[in-house]
């Protein structure tokens, strides 16, 4: 293999895109913090000295918030940095989009991680050559190899007649500001690719998630004289049993796309706080939790079933009838999003997958929320998730994504460029 590759078949530089990796996962993007920012500038920077046209701006969170679209926000933020960079054709092509978010989730446990989580690492995981970092797979991976194969086309000096945007965004995690922004921005594409763990499979829809909070009120008691208050952790059961026969209701018949998972809309619990005092009656509860929401649901239909599943559980309860539980919608609303499979992106995908590889990618519906229902949704791209590293990898403790796989989605993205640009 060449090592700029020539204009029919640009190469990519592996050893460039595994350094600008570690790179990444070397700064600590969690969400809300400052290295969130601080990721967008070293690519808007890297990308400049590279020579792509690159436009960076400062988001404008107060206005962005107060639009009725806004996809929510969980975490404080008083800043964030939008980036693109082009790589642009002669006008006559289409626009392609390769979106990919730069914030991670934290590292959770440190003790479940066999090293720092943001000192990168390349180790043998599962017999395969990988790197392990907190954001390896979701989706600093993704976003390296959407660069290295911008940075193969450009340097193999194919002429262009569609562009190339590359596109990292903020936020992603906690609702998807950033590409919120993008959209508010005006950058429009025919088509787009966000390179999230698929293990290089096409995913061309997402169920949605909604994040709520259930706040149950009792009357505190000492605990020696139980019988005279009302707690709200045993309160909180038969709420609880309703959600769980809400959620086998929602998955009872699921759209084809979603049958490779045993539980395509999860409805689950993730927070409980209730009782400040060993020995008082708890008269407080909140817990928060993530609804599921199905292909083709709107976000209201979702939100309404939850609701009237917790109002029919006080309905039935002496004291829950007349001190209902109250369900807040707050933090991240992500929609459940769909690119129909007959457009063109899933074929230029797929087709530019088997060019490469030989292999035929699966298509299928992914159980989680992605910037995908607001690409295809609010902004009307039609797009696709496809990338390295697997979901199950994603915000687990030493997060790997296989060496090999990048570099296959890097040159699938480089066919791709070539095919619906070139
Ligand atoms: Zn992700």
């Amino acid at each position: 293999m060449t090592q700029a590759g020539s204009p029919d078949d640009p190469a990519i530089d592996e050893g460039a895109l595994v350094a600008d990796l570690l790179d990444l996962l070397r700064v600590p993007s969690m969400g809300g913090t400052p290295a969130e920012a601080e990721v967008q500038d070293l690519l808007a920077g890297r990308w400049l000295a590279e020579g792509l046209e690159v436009e960076r701006w400062d988001i404008d969170l107060a206005a962005l918030q107060a639009d009725p679209h806004f996809p929510g926000m969980e975490v404080a933020r008083t800043s964030a940095v939008g980036v693109t960079a082009t790589l642009a054709g002669d006008g006559t092509g289409p626009v392609l989009l390769l979106n990919g978010h730069t914030d991670v989730v934290p590292p959770g446990d440190l003790g479940a991680w066999t090293g720092d989580p943001f000192v990168p690492r390349r180790i043998e995981v599962e017999g395969r050559d990988s790197i392990v970092a907190r954001g390896a797979a979701d989706m600093k991976a993704g976003v390296a190899a959407m660069w290295a194969a911008v940075r193969a086309v450009q340097q193999a000096g194919v002429p262009l007649r569609g562009s190339v945007v590359l596109a990292p965004v903020s936020g992603e995690e906690d609702g998807g500001l950033g590409t919120f922004a993008l959209l508010r921005h005006g950058v429009r594409a025919d088509m787009c690719v966000i390179t999230e763990p698929s293990e290089l499979d096409i995913v061309p829809a997402n169920g949605g998630a909604l994040t709520f909070r259930l706040t149950v009120r009792g009357q505190a008691a000492h605990a020696s004289m139980r019988t005279t208050g009302v707690s709200t952790i045993e309160k909180f059961y038969p709420v609880l049993q309703a959600l769980q026969a809400l959620e086998d209701l929602r998955n009872a018949e699921v759209d084809p796309l979603m049958h490779r998972w045993p539980l395509a809309y999860p409805l689950s619990i993730g927070t409980i706080h209730a009782g400040d005092w060993a020995s008082t009656v708890p008269d407080l509860l909140v817990a928060e939790g993530r609804l599921g929401v199905a292909l083709g649901e709107s976000v209201d239909d979702a939100r309404a079933a939850l609701e009237a599943a917790v109002a029919d559980a006080c309905a039935s309860d002496g004291w829950l009838a007349t001190h209902p539980v109250e369900v807040t919608w707050w933090g991240g609303q992500f929609a459940s999003g769909r690119t129909p499979a007959e457009a063109a992106v899933v074929g230029a995908v797929s087709a530019a997958h088997a060019t490469v590889t030989g292999r035929v990618p699966a298509v299928y519906g992914g159980p989680y929320g992605s910037d995908l229902r607001l690409l295809a949704g609010i902004g009307g791209i039609p797009t696709v998730q496809f990338g390295p590293g697997g979901v199950r990898a994603a915000h687990a403790p030493d997060e790997w994504v296989p060496v090999d796989e990048v570099v296959t989605c890097a040159r699938t993205l480089v066919r791709l460029i070539l095919d619906v640009c070139g």
